[in-house]
């Protein structure tokens, strides 16, 4: 499975909710690349200066660091990708991936939230962390990249049929019971 969804709507929070009903890894590929920038890895060192200026990381790098992560073997029996693919070339990528390791994609699911709602709430975020480098305009750019880059995704993958909207604005537990139920699985408590 997929999620996707803008910068600030809540996907890593959903991810490990839906990944942990369906005893899968969550695969966050913003996750691996934070941990590479704080071990210092060439990797992180890379990563970084995209990441702080907003801007995605090359797919060669992100398409190689995937490639590695699904052939763990807690990824044999399925995985959820959070924050993966997000361009058209990462899209094709993934399938050749998922044909050769012989998955199959069984839903995206899109969350989908106000534009001005979650940069309103990404910018409070910024200034009670203190997290200098989530700056206005960073934080601008990165939804600005998501329009141009990732949304048109959401349309490629409803013509697969494969695609589950749900409303992303609320609380986590009420968004949580929209996704499982438009999933149509009961959720364990
Ligand atoms: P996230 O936590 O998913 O928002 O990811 C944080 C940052 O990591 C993004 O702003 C990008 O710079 C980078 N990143 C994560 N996933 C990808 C991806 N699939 N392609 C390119 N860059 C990515």
């Amino acid at each position: 499975m997929i999620i996707m969804g803008p910068p600030g709507a809540g996907k890593g929070t959903q991810a490990r909710y839906i990944a942990e009903h369906f005893g899968i890894p969550a695969i966050s590929t913003g996750d691996i690349f934070r941990a590479n920038v704080s071990q210092g890895t060439p990797l992180g060192v890379e990563a970084k200066r995209y990441m702080d200026a907003g801007e995605y990381v090359p797919d060669e790098i992100t398409n190689r660091m995937v490639r590695n992560r699904i052939d763990e073997p807690d990824a044999k029996q399925g995985f959820l990708l959070d924050g993966y693919p997000r361009t058209l070339a990462q899209v094709e990528e993934l399938d050749g991936m998922i044909k050769f390791t012989g998955h199959q994609l069984d839903a995206v699911l899109s969350v989908v939230v106000d534009k001005d709602e979650v940069v309103k709430r990404l910018l409070q975020r910024a200034q009670i962390e203190g997290r200098a480098d989530d700056t206005e305009d960073v934080i601008r750019r990165r939804q600005e990249v998501y329009l141009e880059q990732t949304q048109p995704l959401i349309q490629v993958y409803g013509e697969r049929d494969i695609l589950v909207e749900v409303d992303g604005l609320g609380e986590v537990d009420e968004v949580t019971k929209r996704i499982f139920d438009a999933l149509d699985v009961v959720p364990e408590s």
